[in-house]
This record gives structure tokens, sequence and C-alpha cells, in this order.
């Protein structure tokens, strides 16, 4: 394992444009900081619009090189930059362990599946195909086709550093796409870092640029009104999505959000409890509760809410709070002050209406943002923490009467990302499986992202797909050539 001024070292701390790292071109820099202890850890390059119009300059000269680059070359990049990737295990794990704060174990979990997007979509580069067919009127002939999109813009939340750039770099890289990636202003670092190992896989000068910055909106908002951007995909809040779907409707803009959720985990009479609890664990406490996917709300039918309650409480007790990189921590700090308020005011304000504590309930004063795991139950219908993503290590627990209950409840939200059922009725899974409004439902799961499966929301959570077969299409045109 490097240390850490080892690896914050070996970070580039420049922009990633034309394939090298310069400074931005008013020489503007930001400090990035260690949420476990509110230090620095470095100061990296600060894009402005300036430096975004130099990227996407770049990016337009390399497009028709890249897009005609042979699927097979394309792919071999892609394969390299995983091999490279892997290498680097321990730089990646442990630097997104400092911008961020998740336990070591979790960084190494992402560096795994973030890098095997490389992989996956190293595979999906050689099978885009089209179609052909004999019109029926049996007076001209089809050729459908698939082109790249072109240069796209992409956007990426801090609490995945890693997998959330390399699940849209990866799939616009082998459909022929040059991409510009703005990182989170808390977690530049490792896409930085990515940035090095695409140069070194062989990604062509201009195909990738990377440019952080404190300023989203101005670097952002020109490239997304230059009638050069083709698509932007973007992976963060619903209230940004909805302004960045705005500006982009201005020039009808090519769109895929990945926005934000509020999970149902619903649990029925008849569901394993002990298994359901290590499911709980798992969709709750996952990257510090800090995930897109993370259980939100925990809906348990009365026979059984008091018996799962107190599993739970038991567990999330026992688990150990720390910095994320020292031996034995489960839970790390939260990425930053703002976001500890966020989650203690949504537990302020379920307690103030009745909920009762059996863990955690209120951070304590350090250095560090952490806050401790947290179990309410007896959460009232109208408490915030029911209606909001609480992004944090917080579970809120309600009681509902029967399947049919059970169902209404885990539906009223205008989210649909993910969302979570225990039962041992095959028949119930696959009935209410299909009544859950979300574009993935775990069932009998905690975990479900997978590199192979369509990665997505519906309602407010989002438009389009990422990961799977899915994922390529939203860097591809289809074409119709119609032949005589
Ligand atoms: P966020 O505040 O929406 O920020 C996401 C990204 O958008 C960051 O790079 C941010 O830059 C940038 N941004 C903010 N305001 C912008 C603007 N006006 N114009 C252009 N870009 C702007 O979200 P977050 O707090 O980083 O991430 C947490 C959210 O992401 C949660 O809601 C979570 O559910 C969602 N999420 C969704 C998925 C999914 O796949 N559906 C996955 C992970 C996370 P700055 O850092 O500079 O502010």
């Amino acid at each position: 394992m490097p240390d850490r001024d080892t690896v914050i070292a070996s970070v580039p701390t420049g922009l990633w444009v034309g394939g090298e790292q310069v400074p931005a071109v008013d020489g503007r820099t930001f400090p990035v900081f260690d949420p476990a202890d509110g230090q620095v850890l470095t100061e990296v390059a600060a894009a402005g619009s300036a430096d975004g119009a130099r990227a996407l300059d770049a990016a337009v000269k390399a497009q028709p090189e890249w897009a005609a680059t042979p699927a097979r070359e394309r792919a071999e990049i892609l394969r390299r930059a995983w091999e490279l990737v892997i290498g680097r295990r321990d730089d990646f794990a442990l630097l997104m362990t400092l911008e961020m704060g998740k336990p070591l174990a979790e960084s190494y979990g992402e560096v795994d599946y973030g890098a095997e997007f490389l992989r996956w979509f190293a595979e999906e580069a050689v099978r885009i195909n089209g179609r052909y067919l004999p019109s029926p009127s049996g007076k001209g002939r089809i050729l459908v086709t698939r082109e790249p999109v072109g240069p796209t813009l992409a956007i990426t939340p801090w609490n995945f550093p890693l997998a959330m750039g390399t699940r849209k770099i990866a799939p616009a890289l082998a459909a022929g796409c040059t991409v510009l990636v703005k990182p989170a202003a808390e977690t530049p670092l490792t896409m930085l870092l990515l940035g090095r190992v695409l140069v070194d896989a062989g990604v062509p000068p201009g195909v990738v640029s990377i440019l952080p910055t404190t300023d989203a909106a101005g670097l952002t908002g020109p490239l997304i009104a230059d009638t050069r951007l083709r698509k932007l995909t973007f992976t963060g809040s619903t209230g940004v999505g909805k302004a960045l779907l705005e500006k982009a409707s201005q020039r009808v803009l090519r769109t895929s959000m990945e926005l934000g959720g509020n999970a149902p985990f619903v649990v029925f009479a008849d569901a394993d409890l002990d298994a359901a609890v290590d499911g709980a664990m798992a969709a709750k406490m996952r990257n510090n509760g800090e995930a897109c996917t993370a259980a939100n709300r925990f809906h348990v039918d009365n026979t059984v809410r008091a018996e799962f309650t107190a599993k739970l409480t038991e567990r999330m007790r026992s688990l150990r709070m720390g910095p994320g990189h020292h031996n034995g921590v489960e839970v790390g700090p939260l990425i930053s002050e703002k976001q500890r308020a966020s989650v203690d005011a949504l537990v302020r304000d379920a307690v103030e209406r009745g909920a009762v504590v059996h863990t955690g309930g209120a951070s304590e004063p350090g250095s560090g943002y952490f806050y401790p795991p947290t179990v309410l139950s007896d959460v009232p219908a109208d408490a915030r923490i029911l209606r909001e993503e609480v992004f944090g290590p917080v579970a809120a627990i309600t009681g509902f009467d029967g399947e049919a209950a059970g169902v209404a409840v885990a539906n009223n939200t205008e989210f649909g990302l993910a969302a979570y059922i225990y039962t041992r009725d095959l028949e119930r899974a696959l009935r209410v499986g299909a009544a859950l409004e979300s574009g993935m439902v775990g069932i009998n799961r905690g975990v479900i992202s997978d590199v192979a499966a369509p990665f997505g929301g519906i309602k407010e959570s989002g438009l389009g797909r990422e990961a799977g077969t899915e994922g390529i299409e939203e860097y591809l045109e289809v074409k119709y050539l119609a032949l005589p």
C-alpha cells in the first residue's frame, strides 16, 4: 500500500487538454480537502470558460479520426486502460478514500467496479451493429446504421469518483465519441489520475479532456450552448439535472440523466429476516450511505417490524467509524460539513415529529465530517426524511399492513431509481417487482449495481440507461439509408 504523500504526489494536478497536462488559462487553482480531517490534500488547476473552449476545440478536431478508428483499436485501448487501472489498484483506492472519505475496502470495490466499465465497453465496441430489410412495399430497401453522436460533455458527482466517470467515458469512447469530463469539485483527483491512465493506454490527444473547476455553471454553460457539442451526460442531483435539461432544451441536445433517488426497502411478513437485515446493511451503508441507490426508507410489515428494527439496530450500532484508510474502519466521514448538516437536519426534523432514535441520532463535534450510523423507527409519514434523499448513514423505519399497502407506500415518491423487496414468495416477488415504479428492483438482494445490467431511473430519477448492452446506445445516433 502506498503512503498518503506518495499517492498524492503522483496525481497530475493540471487540466488534461489535448492529451497533455496544462495549467488553466488564467492560472487559477483550487484546494482539494480530506473530509476525515478537513486538511488540504493538494491544489489542482481550475478550468474556466477559456479552458472549456480549448478542450472543445480539441475534441471537435479529434472527433472524425476517432470515429474512423477501427472499433477493434478503440477496444484495445479501453482494454489496456482497464489493465492499467487494475495495475494501480492501490493508488486509486487510497486516493479515493483520501478525497471522498469512504472506507478503503469500499474504495477497492469501486476500483474494480469502475475499471470494469472499461473492459465491458471494450467488448461492446466491436458489437455496434445495424439492420437491413427490404421494404414491405417491395419498392426499396432499408439500411439502418449507428454512428457516434459526437463530442460529449460528461458531468459527474463526488460519491463514486471513478465509476461515475468510467460509466460514461468507456461507452462514449467505445462508440467513437470524444469526451470532455467535468468531475465534482470535491473529488477531482481520481479523475485526473484516470487521465494519466487513458493517455498511457493510447487514447489520442483531444479525445478525452478532464476539466476540474469550482465554477461548474461558468464552465459548462458555454459548452452546452456551443453547437459543436452533441451530447450531455450528467450524474448528480435532480435539481441540477432539471436546470441542465432546461439549458440543453434550447439546443435540443441529446441528454442522459442519472439523477437522485429515494429508494424504498420493503420487508414483507414472509421475508427471511436475517437475510433482510444483511441486505439492509448493504443497501444502506454501502458508500457511507452516500449512494443514489441507497435504501432511503425502510417499510416493514408490522408483524415483523419490531424484530427487524432490533436486529438492524444491533448491526448499525456495532459499526466502527473513523478515517477511511484506518484499519477496520467500516464508516468514514461524509463528504463535507454541508452534507453532515443536511443529514442532521433530516434526523432532527423526524425526531421533532415523533420518530424514535434507536442508535446514533446526532453528530459529535470534532474534526472531520463524521455522522454516526443511525436507526429511527416510528417515522411519521410527514417527516422530510421519507421524501428527501438522506445521503448518509441513517435508516428510517415505518410499518405497513399487507402487500398492497407496502407497494403503495413504496411508490409514494416522485423518484424512481432503485427499490428493494424481501419476501420468500416467488409469486409475490414477481408481482411486486412489476408494480414498483422504479428503474431497478433488488429482490432479496441489497446491492444491484452490475456492469452488465442497465442502470437508470424513471420518474424524476432520470432519462436513459448506463452500463449493460443499453449503455452504448446513449452515445450512438441511428441513421436510415433509403436504397432503391
Ligand atoms: P450535484 O450537486 O448535482 O453535482 C453533480 C455534478 O454537477 C458536480 O460535478 C457538480 O459540480 C455539477 N454541477 C452542480 N451545479 C451545476 C450547474 N449549475 N451546472 C453544471 N454542473 C453543475 O450532485 P452531488 O451532490 O455531487 O451528487 C449527489 C447526487 O447525485 C445525489 O442526488 C445522487 O442521488 C445523485 N447520483 C445519482 C446517480 C445515478 O446514477 N442516478 C449516481 C450517483 C449520484 P460541483 O462539484 O462543482 O458542484
